[in-house]
């Protein structure tokens, strides 16, 4: 089969003929990739940073944003059977640590866990993939179109679930309700694939958004928003002083940029009992000043909480997926615009290329 590879900590990336993978216990299922979205990690990867090949190993198959249709099964499947979509898990556990003894190895505490496409693991820039069927997560029909985001947004449910699970626990007044985003101020920043999937989460449990990018309103990411009824912040343009006014109660910050300076900027507006959530990771970045004795004060005056969340559990795919159907029938053709380009993968090298200001998610297709 054909697969995309990369020499780690290289920029050497190619196309290379390699062995196509096989069913090799009862628990496995063989599927077809569909298609492979490109993202931040991807392009660190491909520039010489941070991607580890599977150990002995000098090369890497990239991927790990994936849709794929289930070709073959093991003896022992039970929830798969040929021709149903699929969307492969990224993460593995490692040897041994309570939390990935538990499934949860978005939560493990050595770091020796694997990633397919990331670390230690080979992704899924290729033909056909084999796994665990407990990796694997079933897609509706319906989204095939958008699946291939699943893993972003999961990413972004694991991030929102996080933002619950806490303020749930220490607020009594929100100890009861069914949906605690429901009218709550949220501020989103970023407005790439994160940024509008946390966009499109937040709407979907009755939360305002404020998005704040720097890009032009003409931009197809402020149309997204704005179809889905979110605002529009230019910090370009607009003075950062204007939210504040317009929405003195910030409840929850969605950071999906990772820019330093833009996230102490906004802890700032953060309201009483607020919670600021941080799932951007930021590369090297000009050191900036903050007054930290000021931003501290405000963090005790005013309970405020501020976490970090990476990758998700199996649970947040299933969550993401379900958001994804919820979406498409709530703005149809909405989610779709956020897949601004296609790639066959013979021209991965063009999809890896630099990125105009319309971009949002390009993903390469592998059929
Ligand atoms: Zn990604
Ligand atoms: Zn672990």
């Amino acid at each position: 089969m054909k697969a995309i590879t990369l020499t780690p900590h290289t920029t050497q990336v190619q196309i290379k003929d390699w062995p196509e993978p096989q069913i090799q216990n009862p628990d496995e299922i063989k599927t077809q990739v569909l298609s492979v979205g490109i993202c931040g990690t991807d392009r660190e990867e491909v520039s010489g940073g941070r991607a580890d090949a599977p150990l002995g190993e000098k090369e890497l198959i990239i991927g790990h944003e994936m849709l794929s249709r289930v070709v073959e099964v093991g003896k022992q499947v039970k929830n798969f059977k040929v021709g149903d979509l699929a969307v492969i898990s990224v993460r593995r556990e490692c040897p041994n640590c309570p939390a990935c003894n538990m499934a949860r190895s978005d939560m493990c505490m050595t770091g020796n866990y694997t990633e397919r496409g990331i670390k230690g693991r080979h992704g899924f820039q290729a033909e056909f993939v084999v796994d665990k069927e407990k990796y694997a997560i079933p897609v509706a029909p319906e989204v095939q179109k958008i699946a291939v985001l699943a893993e972003p947004m999961s990413v972004v449910q694991k991030a929102i679930e996080q933002a619950g699970i806490i303020q749930r626990a220490r607020l009594p007044y929100l100890q009861n309700k069914p949906n605690w985003l429901e009218g709550k101020c949220t501020i989103v920043a970023g407005l790439g694939p994160i940024g509008i999937l946390a966009a499109l989460a937040l709407r979907l449990r009755g939360a305002n958004v404020v998005g704040l990018d720097i890009v032009d309103e003409t931009s197809p990411r402020v149309k997204i928003l704005q179809e889905i009824g979110g605002t529009y912040f230019n910090g370009k343009k607009d003075d950062p002083k204007e939210i504040a006014q317009k929405h003195p109660y910030i409840d929850v910050i969605f950071d999906g940029a990772g820019i330093a300076k833009l996230d102490f900027d906004l802890l700032g507006m953060l309201g009483i009992n607020g919670i600021f959530v941080l799932t951007g990771v930021p590369g090297d970045q000009r050191l900036i000043n903050v007054d930290g004795a000021a931003l501290m004060r405000k963090l005790v005056l005013k309970n405020q909480v501020m976490v970090g969340s990476v990758n998700e559990s199996l649970e947040n795919f299933k969550m993401g997926i379900a958001d994804l159907v919820a979406a498409s029938k709530k703005w149809p053709g909405t989610v779709d615009k956020m897949i601004t380009q296609r790639y066959p993968y013979k021209d991965f090298a063009a999809a890896f290329g630099k990125h105009t200001q319309d971009e949002i998610k390009v993903v390469i297709d592998w059929t």
